[in-house]
This record gives C-alpha cells, sequence and structure tokens, in this order.
C-alpha cells in the first residue's frame, strides 16, 4: 500500500493532480488501484511499520527508502549496544525502554544505529518536550546539552558482549 504523507497528515484529500511517474495525492493499494483517503487511514492505523519513501517531485522516481520503525536486527544491535537507557546515570533496562530517533524522522532522521538510542518514558519525554537536547556521535556516544549549555556525554556501557540470539537467559 502506497500512502502519501499528506493524506496521512490530513494535509490533503488526495484531489491533487498526480505527477508523472506515480500517483502522489493519492493512496494506492498495490495489486489493487487507488483507494479512497478513510479506507487508506484506517488501514494505516492499523500497520505494525512503514518504509518511507523520498521520491522526486518531479519525475516521481523512488530516491531513498528509510523504514521508521528499526528492523529486529537494529533492536538486537541497540540493546546490546545500550543495554539501558542512555541519558546520563539512568539505568533503566533497555529492553523496557523506546528505541527512538536522535534526530526526529519528521526532521530528515535516518532509521539508523547511528542516529538510534534507548530512552526510558521519562527521558523520552524530557527529550521531546524540554530544552534538552541529544546528538549521537561516533562510536555509540550521546552527547546530551541541558537547557544551560552544559553537555554531558554518555558512553555504551560495553565495546563487545556476547549474547543468545534470541535474548533468552545463557545456560550458565
Ligand atoms: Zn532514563
Amino acid at each position: 500500500m502506497n500512502i502519501p504523507a499528506s493524506i496521512l497528515t490530513g494535509t490533503t484529500e488526495g484531489e491533487g493532480s498526480p505527477p508523472a511517474g506515480g500517483l502522489p495525492g493519492v493512496a494506492e493499494l498495490v495489486g489493487h488501484g487507488p483507494i479512497d483517503t478513510d479506507t487508506a487511514r484506517a488501514l494505516a492505523g492499523n500497520a505494525p511499520g512503514w518504509d518511507r519513501l523520498f521520491v522526486n517531485p518531479t519525475t516521481g522516481h523512488v530516491l531513498e527508502i528509510d523504514r521508521y520503525q528499526p528492523s529486529a536486527d537494529q533492536r538486537r544491535i541497540l540493546r546490546v549496544r545500550d543495554e539501558h537507557c542512555r541519558f546520563p546515570g539512568c539505568r533503566y533496562p533497555a529492553t523496557r525502554s523506546d528505541a527512538d530517533h536522535t534526530i526526529d524522522a519528521a526532521h530528515g532522521g535516518p532509521t539508523a544505529i547511528s542516529n538510534l538510542g534507548h530512552f526510558c518514558r521519562r527521558h523520552h519525554t524530557l527529550k521531546h518536550h524540554t530544552r534538552w537536547k541529544a546528538d549521537n556521535l561516533p562510536g555509540g556516544l550521546i552527547r546530551w546539552t541541558s537547557p544551560l549549555g552544559i553537555t554531558y556525554t554518555d558512553k555504551p556501557p560495553r565495546t563487545v558482549v556476547f549474547t543468545t540470539p534470541d535474548d533468552t537467559p545463557p545456560p550458565f
């Protein structure tokens, strides 16, 4: 199913004229054809994840694909890297934290290990709704900047770790 973001955000009702190479402005069920906006929104609400396509606005050609939700492999890597919430001093387990985009996907941040980190609900809220700012640095470092401009760099707990593929506890 292909749904223009403008339909999901309610900024269009799908009445626009489609540019060359695609049907932007019109939701489409692959293998079926165009579908109405209400059906598209209902289906979108039940989808477990989405691929984000960047298309050339003139030709309609796909330029890049990104997925908003981290893949299962990305989640495993992040859980091993982070172990816990990445706010300095917080030890809330990664398994119960949110894997969040450091640069928001809505602002162009990719769904990549270099732009993701685990944040517990409290620090996830802090990041999005206060003047605290987080930046990913090379090596899995996350630099936090307080509202007063003071920076704190959080290092991932370990650089090498062995874990079972399905996250079950080891037999020892
Ligand atoms: Zn936390």
